[in-house]
């Protein structure tokens, strides 16, 4: 019986008990800095984001907003479904090496099973009107979902009015680190309150990952 436990051990996080975290080279979030980028007409993020009813938890790491089905997102002919979203503190990816106080990551699947994260960063200036609505509804606990009478929740509202983007081959950010997942990184930041950005680090302060090495990849950059 030890013997199998270690072999499962060995076979997923290799010979010096180091994991995909540790080891991978194609791991979430970067530096996106100009030098690594690969500008082409990439095909335009239609964004099919519906009304839906809210479903909140903080997961003891961040506050975590969950959809059923009904949203959606469409790039070229393939269809990625909205499935969660939730937000860090500071924003994980940088642009040019600037660091952003946070970061919304809208998480979709495909019905191949293809994850895809679409990242909004948000830098200092005028409240947000979504996390004006949802900062007061956090649970107090870590307790699981929580889906309030009759307040529904606009994913819509987490996008801003250019869609120029970045993508690049990543990873979940947290472990396993799996690889495989697209990061889509929306080029034009939202805003966010100072006593906002005070609110949600009181509850969940510096919860984003450091940027991780390029190891050659290269991002594309739509016009
Ligand atoms: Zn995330």
């Amino acid at each position: 019986m030890r013997v199998v436990a270690w072999m499962v051990v060995w076979a997923c996080a290799g010979a010096n008990g180091a994991t995909l975290c540790d080891i991978g080279r194609r791991q979430s979030p970067i530096d996106i800095r100009p030098g690594t980028t690969a500008r082409q007409a990439l095909p335009p993020l239609n964004f099919d984001y519906h009304a839906a009813p809210l479903k909140l938890a903080d997961d003891g790491h961040t506050v975590r907003v969950r959809f059923g089905r009904g949203s959606e997102l469409r790039i070229g002919k393939e269809r990625y479904g909205l499935q969660q979203f939730h937000f860090h503190t500071p924003g994980g990816d940088r642009i040019a090496g600037e660091e952003f106080p946070m970061a919304v990551h809208l998480l979709h699947k495909s019905a191949s099973g293809q994850l895809l994260a679409v990242v909004v960063l948000f830098r200092l200036g005028k409240e947000n009107p979504l996390l004006a609505s949802l900062l007061p509804l956090i649970p107090a606990r870590a307790d699981g979902d929580h889906s309030p009478m009759g307040v529904t929740v606009e994913a819509r509202s987490l996008l801003p009015s250019g869609r120029g983007y970045f993508r690049y081959p990543g990873s979940l950010t947290a472990p396993p680190c799996t690889e495989g997942v697209e990061w889509v990184v929306l080029k034009q930041p939202l805003e966010l309150s100072p006593a906002q950005l005070a609110r949600y680090r009181q509850r969940f302060a510096d919860n984003a990952r450091a940027v991780q090495p390029l190891h050659g990849r290269v991002v594309l950059e739509s016009p």
